[in-house]
């Protein structure tokens, strides 16, 4: 796996911190456990965090300080965060990311689909309650145009498998594309390939066509 692009510095410093809202850390839970950069940078974070925590409480840490804490912040009962560790455990023969194996099993084509749009079918995937935004599996077709679009809240997008290129380059499966309000784009799916991919939003997008807008009134995303 050959890993181009990666969660923003910030959101995985927020990550690190346990304060990154549930379905992006779901998104930055599967990428670190794929992306050994990704994952030593939350490490230090973490590190970094328990250290200063520890420094401005005044207090001792209790057991082994130098070992990264799973969480800081208040959203450690996520179920994306909880499973952050899951990366050390062997997934034998799995393609599904560590974090997701209990959700949707091991395999990628064990998972089922259901129609979302022509050409993209998705999965959806359980959030904690109350929890904001919107999280599923997305299986676009070879060659598919997404509509082009901005965005009302984050968006964040991992290459489980197949890829898609837009205007920031082309993404391969362990990829993540992290794009906040003020970027728009329109991911082409690999004309071979077409892909899988985990997506996250905090909003709904805001899309430019109006067949795209109607279409949105049933896929609500
Ligand atoms: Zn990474």
């Amino acid at each position: 796996m050959s890993i181009v692009h990666h969660p923003d510095p910030s959101n995985l410093m927020c990550y690190a911190a346990g304060s990154l809202p549930e379905p992006l850390a779901a998104v930055v839970a599967c990428h670190v456990s794929v992306c050994p950069e990704c994952r030593r940078d939350v490490a230090m974070l973490e590190i970094a965090g328990a250290d200063l925590v520890t420094s401005l409480a005044g207090v001792e840490m209790l057991g082994d300080a130098s070992r990264p804490v799973a969480n800081i912040g208040g959203s450690a009962d996520t179920y994306a965060v909880k499973q952050t560790m899951a990366v050390k455990k062997k997934t034998g023969g799995a393609d599904v990311p560590a974090p997701l194996i209990r959700l949707v099993g091991p395999r990628l084509d064990g998972i089922t689909w259901k129609y979302l749009a022509p050409g993209v079918r998705h999965h959806p995937l359980p959030l904690s309650k109350g929890a904001q935004g919107d999280l599923r599996l997305l299986k676009i077709a070879a060659g598919m145009q997404m509509p082009e679009h901005g965005h009302g809240g984050a968006e964040m997008t991992m290459l489980l498998a197949g890829a898609y290129s837009d205007a920031f380059g082309r993404f391969t499966t362990g990829d993540v594309s992290d794009l906040d309000t003020d970027s728009e784009h329109q991911p082409i799916a690999d004309p071979e390939e077409g892909c899988i991919c985990l997506f996250a939003t905090l909003a709904p997008s805001r899309y430019k066509s109006p067949l795209a807008k109607l279409m949105q009134r049933f896929t609500g995303i």
